[in-house]
């Protein structure tokens, strides 16, 4: 439950980690925008730089990715002007925030998260620190601001739970009710994007191979390929939305789809009943490059001027802080550190 005495106000971050995926512009960016045109909320948007470190990042591609997602950004539709737009970085208030959480979360609770796990893999032993903590940096992103709504994939769930736990307990260690106990907004018809070659793994910007996902940056040709090689079993589409059960690869693409064209499952269904995989696929490849191609051709654009691409995120930042700031420093005061 939001509590009424907080401005109502969405935050979202997206890594700098690698191209953006189809995984990436359903679950999280498209719904972005959509939060922002609704006009109900102040939005903030962030490029987290931070995150990305938690694994190698070389410092060139870093450099370029996090640009890059910034014009993927607005060439998606946000507006900088409207929305607050930055990299993370720039707004040291997330890291200190941060390390105040460090302070509040438990081993306990950051052993349980399903992306360390996933990430660290067997060899914990080797994985950064800034990975095991990530998850209280991110409870850092959205509360330094009192954000009261953060639209993410279903993957973010239980990261968003640790933000509220962490939340609850701040405020209850300090006899407080400082920091909002903020609401998920995991929402549409694309929550969960699908490896395309295993219907049980999610398609990540991270993963080794690339058949696996649809790239903002890919050509038309390379998404019909994707699509058309992505893996299905061998019955056509099913006649109910019942019929998509068990059938994680065939339930994928009508997902994708239905997102993509910004309907629901169930209207897909009907409209392609019994329709031979063949058929769905290039159909479906025709939709996403309909809807695709005109981002990376506009990020392209925005990409040859990176002078001003750097004037946006500085600005954004700078309006960030305007917020962040206070809400840092009532934090320190509220935890008994000294301000001269
Ligand atoms: P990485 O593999 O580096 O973690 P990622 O593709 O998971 O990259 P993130 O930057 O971690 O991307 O996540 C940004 C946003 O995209 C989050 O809100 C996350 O929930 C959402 N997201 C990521 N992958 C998917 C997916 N496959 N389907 C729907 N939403 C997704
Ligand atoms: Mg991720």
């Amino acid at each position: 439950m939001s509590d009424a005495k907080f401005t109502p106000r969405v935050f979202s971050g997206i890594q700098p980690s690698g191209g953006l995926t189809l995984g990436n512009y359903l679950g999280a960016m498209k719904r972005f925008v959509d939060m922002q045109n609704a006009g109900t909320h102040e939005c903030i948007y962030c490029m987290v730089d931070l995150h990305a470190i938690t694994v190698w990042q070389d410092p060139a591609d870093l450099t370029r990715n996090t640009r890059e997602l910034c014009a993927g950004f607005i060439a998606a539709g946000i507006d900088p002007e409207n929305s607050i737009l930055f990299n993370q970085s720039q707004v040291p208030e997330h890291a200190q925030l941060g390390w105040i959480f460090n302070c509040v979360a438990r081993m306990g609770w950051m052993g349980r998260m399903t992306q360390w796990k996933d990430k660290a893999g067997k060899n914990a032993e080797a994985a950064s620190l800034g990975l095991f903590a990530y998850p209280a940096l991110m409870a850092a992103d959205i509360l330094i601001y009192h954000a009261t709504h953060v639209p993410v994939g279903e993957d973010q769930k239980q990261h968003l739970e640790l933000t509220r736990d962490i939340a609850a307990k701040f405020n209850h260690d300090f006899g407080t009710d400082f920091f909002p106990i903020t609401e998920p907004v995991i929402e549409g018809a694309a929550t969960r994007v699908m490896n395309l070659q295993d219907g049980t793994k999610k398609m990540s910007k991270s993963d080794p191979s690339d058949r696996t996902r649809i790239n903002m940056t890919d050509s038309a040709d390379e998404i019909a390929k994707k699509i058309r090689k992505a893996k299905t079993d061998p019955d056509p589409l099913p006649e109910t939305v019942e019929g998509l059960e068990a059938r994680p690869e065939a339930r994928n693409l009508v997902n994708i789809w239905a997102a993509l064209a910004d309907t629901t499952v169930e209207d897909v269904v009907a409209q392609n009943a019994s329709k031979l995989f063949g058929y769905f696929k290039q159909d479906l490849a025709d939709l996403a490059v309909e809807k695709l191609a005109p981002i990376p051709s506009e990020m392209a654009r925005l990409m040859q001027d990176q002078a001003e691409i750097d004037r946006i995120l500085g600005r954004g930042a700078e309006r960030a802080r305007e917020i962040a700031a206070p809400i840092l420093a009532r934090t320190y005061d509220i935890v008994g550190m000294v301000r001269s």
